[in-house]
């Protein structure tokens, strides 16, 4: 399972998307076709022909950072959503206020929103030794107005 090493590198700016649902031939294929690093604990997979793959041996996540870093490189872009890898894009305290809990709404003025799932974010502490960002868990019901108002 590398759901939290994805996680802490789409806060580090790297485009990380987590599938754990698909069979081997799909992630390599998708690998190849988005020309993306292959990051994963098989290590049958990762000496598979045809696919540019990493294997990671660490159990420790920041082990496991620092592996995918060595091979990538240092990030270049911006924190992405934790939760779907979208980009983040800046929302005003306007725009924020109604999707935020009010004391977030009245204490909070940077906030960004995720341009995929709509997830919005605002500087916190949850995570020590990174620049952190809090999150508001059902902000589910953002999704569902857009899917009322936009049938397709
Ligand atoms: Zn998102």
């Amino acid at each position: 399972m590398l759901g939290n090493l994805s996680r802490r590198l789409r806060w580090l700016g790297y485009d990380a998307e987590y599938r754990n649902d698909l069979p081997d031939e799909e992630m390599m294929r998708i690998a190849r076709e988005e020309s993306r690093l292959l990051v994963t604990r098989d290590r049958a997979l990762a000496g598979r022909r045809g696919v540019h793959a990493l294997f990671i041996a660490a159990t420790d996540l920041d082990a496991q950072v620092q592996a995918v870093v060595a091979a990538l490189g240092p990030s270049h872009g911006s924190t992405r959503c934790t939760v779907c890898n979208g980009e983040l894009e800046p929302l005003s305290p306007e725009q924020a206020a109604p999707l935020v809990p009010p004391y977030v709404a009245r204490t909070q003025t940077d906030f960004v929103r995720c341009r995929r799932c709509l997830r919005v974010y605002w500087p916190g502490t949850h995570w020590s030794g990174l620049q952190v960002w809090g999150e508001r868990a059902d902000a589910r019901h953002v999704d569902d107005q857009r899917e009322e108002t936009s049938p397709g």
